[in-house]
């Protein structure tokens, strides 16, 4: 349940990891939102028990509030026009493009194929797709994503192309996965990430979020969210 105290607990969260690219810590929750350490950390709970954030390991620190990372995880996000000096862990390949989605800002991403090692660093924005030809393969089903959600981000990444990935996956993890074109991912970040950061954001519901991956093509077994 949304209580007005996690509420305030989330914005608080969105906002710093917006305009500073980091997580408060639970002390500055505490102190920006004029609570005790301890509810604070009680609101965290409840918030990462709703999957609304991923605390660190030892269950104290923020590790993520989709679709931002408070650590490396392979994707650097910049401002595309590098008129400021903001930048962004994009938690995956999906996740970067939700940081411009949520920012609605054209943002540059920066990441390595894990086939070849190249590096790979490309535009996209709210209103401008990657590169066509990028691709992206997605480790395991989605009903297995928050069995590790940190895992699960960490393995989705971007591969020069197709082929790359194919060559990955044989290499790798034979037989799972599937790879996506990265235009269908960011297509799929737009309205999955968009409203992220507004004033009246509302959770998705399963079925919500099923719709989109459906209106973008990514249907089947593979892609059945958990009930
Ligand atoms: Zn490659
Ligand atoms: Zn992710």
């Amino acid at each position: 349940m949304d209580t007005p105290e996690r509420r305030q607990v989330r914005d608080l969260v969105y906002a710093t990891f917006a305009s500073e690219g980091r997580a408060p810590s639970p002390e500055e929750v505490a102190r920006k939102t004029h609570t005790t350490r301890d509810q604070a950390q009680d609101a965290l709970h409840a918030l990462a028990d709703a999957h609304a954030l991923v605390p660190a390991a030892d269950g104290d620190a923020i590790r993520m509030a989709h679709p931002f990372s408070a650590a490396p995880m392979g994707f650097v996000v910049t401002p595309h026009d590098g008129h400021d000096d903001r930048r962004w862990w994009g938690g995956c390949a999906w996740d970067s493009f939700g940081i411009s989605a949520a920012l609605h800002l054209d943002v540059r991403i920066d990441t390595a194929c894990p086939h070849c090692g190249a590096h790979l660093s490309y535009h996209a924005g709210p209103d401008t797709p990657p590169p066509a030809g990028l691709a992206v393969r997605f480790p395991k089903p989605a009903a297995q994503w928050w069995d590790d959600v940190v895992a699960t981000c960490t393995a989705i990444r971007t591969f020069c192309d197709r082929d790359h990935a194919e060559q990955w996956t044989n290499q790798h993890a034979p037989d799972s996965g599937y790879i996506a074109d990265a235009v269908t991912v960011w297509r799929l970040a737009q309205p999955w990430y968009g409203d992220r950061l507004d004033p009246d954001f509302t959770p998705h519901t399963r079925d919500h979020n099923q719709a989109l991956l459906d209106e973008v093509g990514l249907t089947g077994p593979f892609w059945n969210l958990p009930l």
